[in-house]
């Protein structure tokens, strides 16, 4: 069989699952199993299960970032699977503001809820600054750890297994000492829950869900460690789209100025203001 005859194969799988993206999708499973190819290349017996195998599983409804088991985001590798947030392009503009806030100002930060390590490790390297991440949870942990070795980034970040909110883990941080504090939280609320699209489902609900209003790990983050955070340095949290105006007065409660930073939907996704 040819690559292209492959194509439709999957693309119909695809799309008699409800599938809208079939034909980046059936592209996508393509190319992660032969690599960058032309459609008139045979494949081996091999591939051939390897991609059909691959594709019956995406139509089940299981995240083509599980099934292939890593992800890129911002032109690095990241590791995911079963208990670990897929890092989301929309992510990227956090990662982009920090980096042109650290480059100027220099100094450490820290990555709260860390998940795949996908924040801290893409700002430190591309700042060079040293980053203290921390995860909670057992097995995001294990990907955050893999994650800084496959990204060379050892020597730059910190991983602290541990709740953000326990003493223990509060006291690692010197007060006044970090230049940015990035959080992309838990934060979908209750309602919000229920309506989750199919492919979310399969990621952990600990890394979703903040509490009835979706606002419970912004007002505990904001409380606790606001006096981490040194003079001029930023604080910058992603959020729901509909959150904008909740989180700021949050942050203004504290004293902050903070801003919206729209995604390139037009959707609000960031608040953050400067110290
Ligand atoms: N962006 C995710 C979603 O919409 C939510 C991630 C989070 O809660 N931090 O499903």
């Amino acid at each position: 069989m040819v690559i292209s005859d492959l194509k439709k194969q999957i693309e119909q799988m695809l799309l008699d699952s409800g599938n809208e993206d079939f034909q980046f999708e059936a592209r996508e499973i393509i190319r992660e199993v032969v690599g960058r190819c032309y459609d008139d290349k045979s494949l081996t017996d091999t591939e051939y299960e390897k991609c059909m195998q691959m594709a019956q599983r995406r139509a089940k409804g299981e995240p083509l970032q599980y099934i292939f088991g890593h992800w890129e985001f911002y032109g690095y590798d990241f590791l995911v699977g079963e208990g670990v947030l897929i890092p989301r392009s929309e992510t990227e503009l956090l990662c982009e503001k920090a980096i042109e806030h650290l480059k100027k100002s220099g100094g450490g930060f820290a990555d709260l809820c860390a998940g795949s390590g996908c924040i801290g490790i893409t700002v430190a390297r591309q700042t060079g600054e040293k980053c203290i991440s921390v995860e909670l949870s057992e097995k995001a942990f294990s990907y955050l750890e893999r994650n800084i070795t496959l990204n060379n980034a050892e020597r730059l970040i910190t991983a602290v297994k541990g709740d953000i909110f326990d003493k223990s883990v509060i006291e690692k941080i010197a007060d006044d000492s970090l230049s940015a504090i990035l959080s992309n939280p838990p934060y979908v609320n209750k309602r919000d829950m229920e309506k989750l699209q199919a492919e979310v489902r399969y990621e952990p609900e600990t890394a979703l869900f903040g509490g009835d209003d979706g606002l419970d790990y912004y007002r505990r983050i904001f409380k606790t460690y606001d006096k981490k955070l040194k003079k001029g340095g930023l604080f910058a949290v992603e959020i729901g789209e509909e959150q904008g105006r909740a989180v700021s007065l949050l942050m203004e409660e504290i004293g902050y100025n903070p801003i919206i930073i729209k995604d390139y939907s037009g959707l609000d996704r960031i608040v953050m203001a400067v110290k």
